[in-house]
């Protein structure tokens, strides 16, 4: 038996124990990214290394056996330097990228191919699981949402974007978002003010980890600017109560028609509540600043009088102010009230308009006529309605937003006669009511840790369009969650770092190569459309007009995805020590090889950019007695991992893929099926 001292415990082990069992013994764990447990270590990744007492350089530990009287540092300055470069040096040669593009640009980071699998496979609760590890809502968002992840989908350089909110929509119908089994009570409550998608989103998650969340908020019913602001042709409303029901299913308490500054302060809040987050929204309309202003119906009240059955009268002409959103749905809601003659005047061009763009073409097929490049100057009463003199806009130099500067063209002032002027140019935070209680405001909103959403006040975190200003209900459910992770990290008296970041290798740019290797036998394939109803029925009702994909549809538009990012992602060892190591992925930057992906291989797919020659799965296949094997061809920068003598995977993996796949320490060689989530449960099953 041997004695030595590892980071300064003493520890007895038989002689040629490696140094990485004798620590594993003592439970200290080093990192290690080419060693099989049971099979001859390669000392490639030099991951493992570690400091002896009297020797100049570092040794791995997974090969050096341990020698009586050795001390020996795991964790020591120049030890962790040394990994980090290793996993730099590994990343700055990598092919492949962890998250999909279309996931790294939803803002609520939700694991798109993860979730489209189940659809493709036919498992929509599995989909539904996936889908509700990172988005509340999924059924709301996936009507309203402007779908920035699409932009970025991979097919679009193909043919067509995957309809990635259709398909959560679809999960979210079908699968229904059921309440995930939630942790035990903590005794810990949170109270949430504003029942809006943030504060919605805030309240599933933080049920989930057993702390008592009660929501208070100003109006009759949950929801914020989904009930009472997007109206029910794009929303309909029982879609939205079947999520919020599953969230008082989990345990919410809801106080409704309770105003912060009326009904209760926050200082009462914290006395009585471990934490508080603030989600009161952008609810305050912004006025026209013209003269005669005061005759302008706000667009957000129009919305909400509409939204409850107790809408204006608005008489025959209608004249909407603003191109967002708000201003697109008060014109189209008019038409559905029944006034036939709707206009939008905007200062900008339509390309500027910040509305989504579907939306625009959705009013100008209804009928609705837009007056761009013109601002009203003034508004009169009329007889019973309204004079309005507007003035023509130029687009001059791009102003702090980005869009060109609408500049007044002097003497082109016009006058449009009409009934109701319905203001929808923007809404605001209501700041002053939280400068009051002691919180620091920003420009925006309440001034809140990017990460953290902490404010100023210990135990307040605040986010959604309270922070942001008037933004997007997916940020303010992405929000919710961030939220939901530092005020569970403050209830637990853990430091409020709020949701660590992952670290993640991007390819960029995209080649022409690479993207011939990433559709090599994709067949082109047309989006699959979302049926709508009759332009009779858009233009006189209420009733949803995108009525959802059947499940036919749904699977043929899932299988079209290619499940573009690591199918390892969460599981992958060198990203997980890049995130311990804070290795910067970049920080070698240079030629790198070019994705390529074998998939020869019935079971497993390889993609030899992602290898880190730490020859696991060439001795995994000699253990195994696999006839042909794996080895490492090549020299020099053009060494790989490969069957050898131009054999086929498929004839180099007969029997060891699975192992050889699952001992893979990235995603270079991974079974077809995986998916990250897939993977990583598995884990966390284990
Ligand atoms: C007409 C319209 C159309 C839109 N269309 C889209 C779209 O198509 N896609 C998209 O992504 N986003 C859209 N948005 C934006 C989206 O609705 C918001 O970004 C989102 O609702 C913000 O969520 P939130 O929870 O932060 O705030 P809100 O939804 O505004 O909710 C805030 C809640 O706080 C409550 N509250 C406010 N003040 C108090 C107080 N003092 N005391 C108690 N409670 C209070 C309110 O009653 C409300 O329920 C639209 C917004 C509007 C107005
Ligand atoms: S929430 Fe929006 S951005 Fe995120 S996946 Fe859905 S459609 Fe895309
Ligand atoms: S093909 Fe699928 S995984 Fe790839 S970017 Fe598009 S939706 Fe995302
Ligand atoms: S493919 Fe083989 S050699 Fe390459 S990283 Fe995976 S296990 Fe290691």
């Amino acid at each position: 038996m041997i004695t030595l001292t590892i980071d300064g415990r003493p520890v007895t082990v038989e002689e040629g124990t490696t140094l990485l069992a004798a620590a594993q013994r003592l439970g200290i764990r080093i990192p290690t990214l080419c060693h099989v447990p049971g099979i001859e270590p390669a000392s490639s990744c030099f991951v493992c290394a570690v400091q002896i007492d009297g020797r100049r350089n570092l040794s791995p530990a997974c090969s050096m056996p341990a020698a009586e009287g050795m001390v020996v540092a795991t964790d020591s300055p120049s030890v962790r330097a040394a990994r980090r470069i290793a996993l730099e040096l590994l990343l700055s040669d990598h092919a492949g990228e962890c998250v999909a593009p279309c996931a790294v640009r939803c803002p609520a980071g939700l694991d798109i191919p993860g979730f489209v699998y189940g659809i493709a496979t036919g498992d929509n609760g599995r989909a539904m699981e996936v889908i509700r590890e990172r988005l509340a809502l999924p059924g709301s968002l996936g009507r309203i949402c402007p779908r920035l992840c699409e932009q970025e989908c991979r097919r679009c350089d193909l043919d067509q974007g995957l309809a990635i909110d259709a398909l959560h929509r679809y999960a979210a119908d079908v699968a229904g978002q059921a309440a995930p089994p939630a942790q035990p009570a903590t005794g810990k409550s949170v109270a949430i003010v504003g029942a809006g998608p943030a504060g919605l989103a805030a309240a599933w998650f933080l049920l989930q980890h057993g702390h008592e969340c009660t929501l208070f908020d100003a109006h009759p019913l949950p929801g914020g600017m989904l009930r009472y602001g997007i109206p029910a042709y794009r929303l309909p409303k029982d879609a939205l109560d079947a999520e919020i029901a599953a969230i008082r299913e989990l345990g919410a308490t809801f106080r409704m028609n309770q105003r912060w500054g009326e009904n209760f302060s926050l200082a009462g809040l914290r006395e009585r509540y471990g934490a508080v987050f603030l989600a009161i929204g952008a609810q305050r309309a912004q006025a026209l600043r013209c003269e005669g202003e005061e005759h302008a119906i706000p667009g957000v009240e129009f919305l909400e009088r509409a939204a409850t059955g107790n809408p204006p009268p608005l008489g025959a002409g209608v004249v909407v102010v603003g191109g967002g959103n708000t201003a697109v749905d008060c014109a189209r809601s008019a038409l559905r009230l029944g006034v036939r003659n709707v206009r939008i005047l905007y200062r900008r061009g339509r390309q500027e308009m910040p509305c989504l763009m579907d939306e625009v073409d959705a009013a100008e097929a209804e009928g609705i006529h837009l007056d761009l490049r013109a601002a009203p100057v003034r508004l009169e009463r009329n007889g019973g309605g309204i004079l309005l003199t507007c003035r023509r806009m130029a687009l001059g130099e791009p102003d702090a937003s980005g869009r060109p500067r609408p500049v007044e063209v002097a003497g082109s002032d016009f006058t449009i006669a009409c009934s109701t002027v319905i203001s929808a140019i923007g809404q605001a935070v209501e700041s002053a009511l939280a400068e009051s209680e002691g919180l620091r405001v920003t420009g925006h909103g309440i001034a809140a840790g990017e990460r953290t959403m902490a404010t100023n006040l210990p135990g307040v975190f605040a986010g959604g369009d309270a922070v942001l200003g008037a933004d997007l209900a997916v940020r303010a459910v992405a929000a919710g969650r961030l939220a939901a992770v530092s005020i569970h990290q403050y209830l637990s008296g853990q430091p409020v770092t709020g949701e660590p970041a992952l670290a993640g290798m991007a390819m960029r740019p995209v080649d022409e190569s690479e993207l011939a290797a990433i559709f090599r036998s994709i067949e082109k394939a047309a989006r699959t459309p979302m049926p709508s109803i009759s332009m009779e029925r858009r233009r006189t009702t209420f009733a949803e007009v995108e009525t959802g994909l059947r499940a036919e549809d749904a699977a043929c538009e899932a299988r079209r995805c290619l499940t573009c990012g690591c199918r390892k992602a969460d599981c992958c060892l060198v990203r997980s020590l890049a995130g311990e190591y804070e290795a910067d992925a970049y920080r070698f930057a240079g030629a790198r090889r070019r994705f390529s992906q074998d998939l020869s291989h019935p079971e497993v797919i390889y993609e030899p950019g992602k290898c880190i020659h730490c020859e696991a799965c060439v001795r995994i296949a000699a253990a195994a007695g696999e006839e042909v094997g794996l080895s490492t061809i090549g020299r020099g920068f053009d060494v790989r991992v490969a069957p050898p003598f131009g054999a086929t995977l498929a004839e180099g993996l007969r029997k060891a893929w699975r192992r050889a796949a699952d001992a893979c320490p990235t995603g270079a060689l991974a079974l077809r099926t995986a998916r990250s989530c897939d993977v990583c449960s598995l884990a966390r099953a284990d």
